[in-house]
């Protein structure tokens, strides 16, 4: 600090020096030019001023919801003294954790505010509730006992230190240093930090029990925006003294830090009502309305407009919560789940998961491992009529995956799985509202909702996917027919119990094939059985109304007692003394599907909401799930901008076709087996005792059942190259693009990632050898970071490796680009960078390509060509098989 101004200098990292200094006028003047590059300087400074009007002009716009913010020099900047950088740095953190909070759900945006507060005594009832569906989201807490005097200083202490300013406000930073945090902390949330204090005279302590039930209740109340706990360890003395507490009482720390709440003495409502006004997270209002819905619906009447939110999923049967596990797996949890019903109806109805759903399923951490504390593993299908079993088939050995059976449980616990994985991720079923209406809004959906105290919400969304079943209220607004026929029997589903162990594999599927028609039993968990069977219009005709006729004309059917499901049971399969049932439905099969799956813009259907069919197969659920997930990953791509909105439309083109091949089987399937003519029934009987034993046909069924088979060849996603084509490559023995990709012969590390591509390259086994396996790594590490993220794991499989080429079929070199729902996208051969990146490039870029891709789209000129030069054989083949070029 001189005469002649202030100067600063500092060492600096190798030998070097900075310093900073002023000058005046005089002592500047050679450092200051008339040129343009001076000019420009100057400008610049103007520039800032400007900038400073531009941050005053933002805020005042921040504060009616605009998008726009400041941060660092560009709102603020001054002299030295080292504060730039640092200040910059934390309104860096201070707006991320905001944003973060915004984007992920956990807070609203404006709306929020005109939601009145709950009264204390309503958010305490709330609260208790919550708490039995809470997970232990925070794992981590200390107790600082009563007994330990010395730790906490005198008694009155902490009036005086209030008064002197020596302990911890709201809005103070949390010095963190001062607890020992747990690897499993999690700093993006909330922390709620207990201190049981020593002053009980004065402030009526909580005992240490009751403390751990109130953190407990907050952290299921919170909703996922409280992650950490501490109630201060007895032993623990020093950090009372360096937290400057002595009375009982509670800290609620933001995630940059910072003290948010203050409370003394500890009590769970002002937490609550905390959380409510200061984040109005809609997650938080998600949870009360699953609390209490029928209490809570006024809260409805008060919100000024709507919630937004990126995915509304209408109905949370199993295709709804598949497809909320699919968005959240991918990292959105800024969606809503409504379904009309109260509270989750116990329905037995889907008895059985497939190899393929649960391949699919497994990626929703949790789930497949509670789904097997359950079920039966189902490895037979069982083929009888009246006097013995016709046929085994023996389906476990044509399941070419990790899952070799078929899991057989009632469907609400599969619906259960699905929620306690959501409720894990802190997603919730809204429970009560019903869809009622929706109509465009500058590009999104609003949808309006009922209640069933008939109060009406809004919710905004990006996206909306109907998943309300068979009358679905979403495909009859979107005037969507949906055509398809009434069959002609009623069909009786019963769930029971009996006093004695029926007669009945529990390792198979049973099909009874008796004259009277067709009749499907399979043991379920807890000795119990499920049957489905169909009844004429003789023996059904007690059980329909003589005067009520339904939508389609039809009689209405009448409940049926217990002794009618027997008589109905023991005729069509086994003699049996029901003991209790457990659940029974009667109703009429339709087999029906949409022309289309979407609207062409922001509308889906999935699961039975687009088709329903007859149970005959077991394939109601299993493809309402497998249509979420084809849905759930390219929704989370679109939102993550991972990819144009274009992706959108291979939804339909992929699970269309699928949906009606489940029709024509299903159709065919229960027409021959419900058939009552005596001759057709003994040809029936005659062809499957005939045929049943061919492994071709085992196999085939076996695909076909476990979904296994399902493929997606004609997909715009589906893509081959080839340097030189197989002849007839639809029937040659490869993994073609659409085709399911076995995972399970690959080892996957911890760092797999499910949600993005995988690249797998094979060095090949054939000689012909043209990388060698360094080469093909530095080009999938290339391709890796050259995707923009799209692709994330990748394999490269040395020629040594002769089983894994067996697994995957493969002889030349070769590579594989699977999507995130485990099907090929592109194979190529021989290994080509350019064609990957030209796949990419072509399908997940911001806009649609120009010109359509056509899945079967041929280079015309380049295969005739290719064929004129090799040989006429050649040429005429190529011209006859179909195929796809891409390059
Ligand atoms: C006897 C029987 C046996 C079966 N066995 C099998 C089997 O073994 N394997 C198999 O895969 N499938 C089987 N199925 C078929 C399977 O049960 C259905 O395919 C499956 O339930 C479809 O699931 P979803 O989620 O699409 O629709 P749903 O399960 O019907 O769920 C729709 C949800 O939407 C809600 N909802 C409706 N309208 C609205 C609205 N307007 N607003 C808000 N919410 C709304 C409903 O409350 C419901 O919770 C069987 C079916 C029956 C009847």
């Amino acid at each position: 600090m001189y005469d002649v101004g202030a100067s600063f200098i500092t060492p600096m990292p190798n030998n070097s020096y900075l310093a900073a200094l002023d000058m005046d006028i005089e002592e500047g003047k050679p450092f200051l030019s008339n040129s343009k590059s001076g000019c420009s300087r100057i400008t610049e400074a103007i520039g800032f001023d400007e900038r400073t009007n531009g941050k005053s002009a933002c805020a005042s716009l921040c504060t009616t919801g605009c998008r726009i913010f400041l941060a660092g020099d560009a709102c603020h900047c001054h002299s030295l003294g080292g504060q730039g950088m640092n200040t910059g740095i934390q309104d860096a953190i201070n707006l991320g954790w905001k944003l973060i909070f915004v984007l992920k759900g956990l807070s609203g945006r404006v709306n929020g505010a005109t939601a009145t507060p709950l009264s204390l005594s309503e958010l305490e009832d709330i609260a208790q509730k919550l708490l039995a569906a809470s997970r232990s989201v925070i794992s981590n807490w200390f107790v600082i006992p009563l007994s330990d005097t010395t730790a906490h200083g005198v008694l009155g202490h902490w009036i005086f230190s209030f008064y002197n300013c020596n302990c911890i406000h709201a809005g103070d930073r949390w010095p963190y240093d001062h607890l020992p945090l747990p690897s499993s902390f999690d700093s993006t949330k909330f922390t709620i930090v207990l201190f049981e204090g020593v002053n009980g005279a004065l402030a009526a302590p909580l005992s240490e029990q009751e403390l751990e039930v109130i953190a407990q209740k907050l952290v299921g109340a919170s909703r996922g925006i409280i992650s950490n706990w501490f109630v201060i360890s007895s032993s623990d003395g020093n950090a009372h003294k360096e937290f400057g507490v002595h009375g009982q009482c509670g800290f609620l720390v933001r995630p940059d830090g910072y003290v948010g709440l203050r409370m003394e003495p500890v009590k769970d409502n002002e937490v609550l009502n905390y959380l409510y006004s200061v984040s109005c997270a809609k997650h938080f209002i998600n949870s009360l309305f699953s609390a209490s819905c029928h209490k809570l619906s006024s809260i409805c009447a008060c919100w000024a407009t709507v919630e937004y939110v990126d995915v509304l999923i209408v109905g949370a049967g199993p295709t709804g919560l598949t497809t909320a596990a699919e968005l959240v797996r991918n990292g959105l949890t800024n969606i809503l789940i409504v379904d009309r019903a109260i509270e989750t109806v116990l329905q037995t109805k889907s008895a059985v998961v497939w190899p393929r759903s649960l391949e699919l399923l497994e990626r929703y951490e949790g789930v497949v491992e509670a789904v097997s504390e359950r079920c039966l593993r189902v490895k037979y299908a069982v083929l009888r009529n009246r006097e013995r079993e016709m046929s085994q088939l023996p389906l476990h050995e044509y399941f070419d995956s990790k899952y070799n059976f078929g899991a057989v449980h009632e469907q609400w616990y599969m619906e259960k799985c699905l929620i306690e994985y959501l409720d894990r991720n802190g997603v919730q079923v809204m429970r009560s509202p019903e869809v009622v209406g929706y109509e465009y809004d500058k590009g999104d959906v609003k949808v309006k909702l009922k209640t069933n105290d008939d109060k009406e919400l809004f919710v905004k969304a990006k996206y909306v996917v109907g998943c309300d079943g068979a009358r679905s209220t979403i495909r009859k607004l979107m005037k969507f027919p949906f055509s398809g026929e009434v069959l002609p029997h009623q069909f009786l589903a019963v769930h029971f119990t009996t006093k004695e162990p029926l007669d009945i594999r529990d390792d198979a599927l049973t099909f009874f094939m008796y004259d009277v028609g067709e009749c499907f039993m399979t043991t379920m968990p807890n000795n119990s059985y499920l049957v489905v069977l169909d009844m004429d219009d003789a023996e059904g005709a007690p059980f329909l109304s003589p005067t009520k006729v339904d939508a389609h004309g039809l009689p209405v059917l009448l409940d049926l007692t217990k002794d009618a499901m027997q008589k109905a049971l023991i005729n069509h399969c086994t003699p049996l003394d029901i003991d209790q049932v457990l659940w029974a439905s009667h109703y009429r099969v339709n087999q029906r599907i949409v022309e289309h799956y979407w609207d062409g813009s922001r509308i889906f259907l999935a699961g039975d909401a687009c088709h329903c069919h007859s149970a005959i197969a077991g394939q109601g659920m299993n493809t309402g799930i497998q249509d979420a997930v084809n849905l759930g990953w390219k929704l989370a791509f679109v939102l993550k901008g991972l990819s144009g909105h274009h992706l959108l439309a291979s939804y339909e083109s992929e699970r269309l076709p699928v949906g009606e091949q489940v029709i024509e089987l299903t159709t065919g399937g229960q027409k021959m087996a419900s058939n009552r003519n005596k001759w057709v029934q003994a040809l029936r009987n005659c062809v499957v005792s005939l045929i049943a034993s061919k492994p071709f046909v085992v196999s085939r069924i076996a695909q076909t059942l476990g979904e296994i088979s399902i493929s997606y060849h004609n997909s715009v996603l589906s893509a081959e190259y080839w340097r030189y084509r197989p002849w007839f490559p639809s029937i040659s023995n490869y993994i073609h693009a659409g085709d399911r990709w076995p995972f399970h012969h690959l080892s996957l590390s911890t760092s797999f990632d499910p949600t993005k591509f995988t690249i797998v390259l094979f060095e090949g086994t054939n000689g012909a050898t043209l990388l060698s396996l360094c080469e093909l790594e530095v080009i999938v590490k290339k391709l890796v970071g050259a995707s923009s993220g799209i692709i994330s794991n990748w394999f490269v499989i040395p020629s040594p490796d002769v089983n894994a080429h067996k697994a995957f079929k493969v002889h030349g070199q070769c590579g594989f680009l699977v999507r995130p729902d485990g099907y090929v996208g592109l194979r190529m051969e021989p290994i080509d960078e350019n064609v990957v990146l030209n796949y990419l490039r072509g399908r997940f870029s911001a806009e649609p390509p120009k010109a359509p891709i056509h899945p079967w789209a041929v280079d015309w000129m380049q295969f005739m060509l290719a064929g004129l030069v090799s040989n006429k054989a050649h040429f005429i083949l190529m011209c006859m098989c179909y195929s796809k070029v891409i390059k």
